[in-house]
């Protein structure tokens, strides 16, 4: 029944708004930086601050890493909250300097569950950030929710007011095969339509494509 919702739910929105090919990013490494900087703003600053960072040559691991904060800080300024990311970014060239071998693909390349437990460890990564870092860089089948994914699914019934992450995650991937891809655009197209359509205030009912779900 759920599994019949989920893939009746993803038919619709890929109709109605086509693949959405996330995550913007040239590179790995890009977009594991593109997954910090977007904490608490929107796409726009991030691509400022990514743009800077990267005009400055200063867009890889190495180069990253040497960083002082305050340095990174001022390249990543557009993101917002620059400090804290700042401090949070050099807490993931870390962690990735300190496993596998030393590289991105070397840390990438690691079996989910490890992966997944050294990025929570970062401070300041949290489930959300982790997540898409094994979906998006890492190119894992890890679902991604999110505050669009929790407001969809518990306006259809799917989860209730109190459900937690691991819940909605679990809701994905216990009904849907493990699949990259179709993780992948399954969460872009659940930002769409919660950015469209299913808004936090005055929901737009009559013309989402997931009317009578
Ligand atoms: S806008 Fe209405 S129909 Fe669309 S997802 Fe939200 S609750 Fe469902």
């Amino acid at each position: 029944m759920t599994a019949d919702t989920l893939s009746e739910m993803y038919s619709r929105l890929m109709d109605h708004f086509g693949p959405q090919s996330w995550w913007p990013g040239e590179t790995p490494f890009e977009v594991m930086v593109g997954a910090i900087l977007t904490q608490n703003t929107n796409w726009g600053n991030v691509e400022k601050a990514i743009h800077r960072t990267k005009d400055a040559g200063m867009l890889s691991l190495e180069k990253l890493v040497d960083l002082s904060p305050g340095l990174l800080a001022e390249y990543i300024k557009p993101a917002g909250y620059y400090n804290v990311k700042a401090a949070r970014l050099l807490n993931l060239c870390h962690c990735i300097v300190g496993h596998g071998d030393g590289t991105v693909a070397g840390f990438l390349a690691q079996p989910l569950a490890e992966l997944r437990t050294q990025l929570l460890g970062v401070k300041g990564v949290g489930q959300e950030t982790a997540d898409c870092i094994l979906l998006y860089a890492a190119q894992l089948p890890v679902f991604v929710v999110d505050t669009y994914t929790y407001r969809v699914l518990s306006r259809h019934n799917l989860v209730g007011e109190t459900s937690d992450y691991n819940e909605m995650q679990e809701i994905f991937m216990d009904n849907l095969n493990a699949d990259v891809e179709v993780f992948n655009e399954y969460h872009a197209l659940l930002v769409q339509v919660g950015k469209h359509y299913c808004r936090k205030k005055n929901p737009d009912c009559n013309s989402c494509p997931l009317n009578g779900l």
